[in-house]
């Protein structure tokens, strides 16, 4: 059983690598930005609420995010281990699953950190919006994304630091290239591919 999360800016290649991850692990990628997405492309209640603040490049209220990933890790296939792509993003967040993980009598793995250049990711995210039409789309919303990454997220790692659960590794370079160091680094945590 691994449980892991994938901490990075936006547009480090987290999508990207959690999905690779997820199948050379054998455990379901979970992705609160693909759930809100998918709520909002069907019109849900949930995507009608989150849909302005998703565009604006602002988080999504801690109680709707988290309400939805509990309910996504209790179900059978992530009690079995999970990698969550983009969650936790506040330290309310950190707080919630340590809430969920505690009630399962589990715990996290690995937090594996993509460490990316700024302007390197805002090139990758406009150039992605070009050619997926994302919501989030500009250059001030993207900057502006990096900067509540920066004031919200970043403090996280500090957090796992102190539980001695963070890997970094580059988020540059080819798609393969970055696996590899993921897998590396996991493999020195004594986790291996299933
Ligand atoms: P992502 O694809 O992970 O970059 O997520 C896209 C957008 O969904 C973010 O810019 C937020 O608006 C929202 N979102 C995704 N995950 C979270 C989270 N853990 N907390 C708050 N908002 C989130």
């Amino acid at each position: 059983m691994t449980r892991l999360l994938l901490v990075g800016p936006p547009g480090a290649g987290k999508g990207t690598q959690a999905a690779i991850l997820a199948e050379t692990y054998g455990i379901p990628a979970i992705s609160t930005g693909d759930m809100f997405r998918s709520n909002v492309v069907n019109g849900t209640p949930l995507g009608l609420q989150v849909k302005a603040i998703m565009e604006a490049g602002e988080y999504v209220p801690d109680a709707l995010t988290n309400e939805i990933v509990a309910e996504r890790l209790g179900e059978a296939d992530a009690r079995a281990g999970f990698l969550l792509d983009g969650y936790p993003r506040t330290l309310d967040q950190v707080n919630e699953l340590d809430r969920i993980l505690l009630a399962q009598n589990a715990a996290l793995d690995v937090v594996v950190l993509l460490e990316a250049d700024i302007d390197e990711v805002v090139g990758r995210l406009l150039k992605r919006a070009t050619e997926q039409g994302r919501l989030d789309d500009t250059e001030e919303v993207i900057r502006h994304r990096m900067a509540v990454y920066a004031e919200q997220t970043s403090p996280l790692i500090g957090v796992y630091d102190k539980r001695n659960l963070v890997v970094r590794v580059t988020a540059l370079g080819a798609v393969d290239e970055v696996t590899a160091r993921i897998v590396d680094a996991l493999a020195q945590r004594g986790i291996s591919a299933s």
